[in-house]
């Protein structure tokens, strides 16, 4: 049959498109009338669409607190859990710093917001952002198994850190519990795997949702805004990641552009760098060949705390929304947003939307009117998928130049054009 023939990726790629198209023709055509709300974009493709995100999320706790300690006991080694933790949270910070800064720039020459209209008087709610030192204390759960049901990353891995440490330090318990969660991760990846071959159909529902509603004449008035997010975005994945996995680690970016591709098509339809995290796990190590030791600590560390993607939207719309409000920024509010925008995003989840919240922080911080977020709503969605995208990629960016830093890059791997040939 030709259909086996197809890899994965092709697969997801035709549900994503059918997906797109579909639900293309159903808003040029019958999409307004009631049936259609209630059964088909309503119904089938929502229940679809979310039963396949739930499931991704449900592999998302077991699989970063199982591989994690899993991971931590394999290092055992307190001085090289500390160097691998600061090299992470090191390039994780530099390579947002880069993106809004690539962001900023772009913004002021292109000048998006230059004879925009103030039309909305729509207001945003702003979150209030939380100081540095109660994101330290937050990061300690004070019960393990509240932070796993509220899928609190961060908690989830300082606590899965000191467990696989301990594990290390008592022996033969030890050796028994580790044998349980080698057990227990290979479950879950078969799991991932198994869920993963059923990716086109979700993705196909979720395509066909979105745009069966989506609302293209807003993206019409802010056209200049958008593609200038989209152009920056598509840079930093295409240019800046791969010149930087060059220049650290001297190896072929080619290869890695190709290995990303379906962890980047799950970032984009599910818009959530934590749904995609058992995609991005399962690639580092099965196809970009980076020992689980540095890629289960890493990966969702990455998911949490790196979003290059969300802080370029943020460069961009800072700039933007003082232009249209006429507010001249000094060179000090720009580095201002650069700090802001950078740690604003330790400690948010990667979910859908969520740096829209981030950019209130940010806007508040330099005195920007905060329902400047309501002009780019509209067209926010389309966005948020693309720069999941590019999360993610900063995220395996990151961790094959940690992997390979560290001595826990399997070359062969990652040279392989086959290797995890299970999935394909
Ligand atoms: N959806 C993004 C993510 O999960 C975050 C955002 O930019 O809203 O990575």
């Amino acid at each position: 049959m030709a259909s086996k023939k197809l890899s994965l990726t092709s697969k997801i790629v035709i549900g994503m498109v059918a997906g797109i198209v579909l639900g293309l023709i159903l808003q040029l055509t019958i999409a307004e009338q009631p049936w259609v709300q209630t059964f088909i974009i309503g119904g089938v493709f929502t229940v679809v669409g979310e039963i396949f995100i739930s499931s991704l999320m449900m592999l998302v706790v077991p699989l970063v607190f199982v591989s994690l300690v899993l991971g931590t006991s394999a290092l055992s080694d307190p001085a090289k859990l500390g160097r691998l933790g600061g090299k992470a949270i090191g390039l994780y910070l530099f390579t947002t710093a880069v993106a809004i800064t690539i962001a900023i720039a772009a913004a002021l020459i292109v000048r998006p917001g230059d004879g925009m209209n103030l039309t909305s008087d729509a207001s945003f709610d702003a979150a209030e952002a939380p100081s540095f030192g109660q994101v330290l204390v937050d990061m300690v759960p004070r019960n393990p198994i509240n932070a796993m049901a509220e899928g609190n990353m961060l908690q989830i891995i300082v606590f899965a850190l000191l467990f696989g440490i301990a594990l290390t330090l008592v022996g033969k318990p030890g050796e028994r519990l580790k044998g349980f969660f080698e057990d227990f991760n290979v479950v879950i990846m078969k799991l991932v795997m198994l869920l993963m071959a059923v990716a086109p159909y979700g993705v196909f529902a979720l395509m066909a949702r979105l745009f069966a509603d989506m609302g293209f004449a807003t993206i019409g008035n802010l056209l200049k805004y958008f593609l200038l997010v989209f152009g920056v975005l598509i840079i930093h994945g295409l240019v800046t990641y791969p010149a930087m996995l060059k220049v650290l680690t001297g190896l072929n970016p080619l290869i890695f552009m190709r290995k990303m591709r379906n962890a980047q098509l799950f970032g984009f339809s599910t818009a959530s760098s934590n749904a995609t995290i058992p995609v991005t796990m399962e690639t580092a190590t099965g196809k970009l060949g980076v020992n689980n030791a540095v890629s289960s600590f890493t990966v969702p560390l990455g998911a949490t705390i790196n979003m290059d993607g969300t802080a370029i939207m943020q460069g961009v719309a800072t700039v933007f929304i003082a232009q249209v409000y006429g507010v001249d920024l000094t060179l000090v509010d720009y580095l201002m947003v650069i700090a802001t925008a950078t740690l604003a995003s330790v400690g948010t989840a990667g979910v859908p939307g969520v740096g829209l919240i981030m950019l209130a922080m940010v806007l508040q911080q330099v005195g920007l009117p905060v329902e400047g977020i309501a002009l780019i709503i509209g067209v926010d969605r389309l966005l948020d998928m693309t720069r999941t995208a590019v999360n993610i990629t900063g995220d395996c960016m990151v961790t094959t130049v940690i992997g390979k830093s560290e001595g826990q890059l399997d070359e062969n791997v990652y040279n392989d054009p086959k290797a995890d040939t299970k999935l394909a």
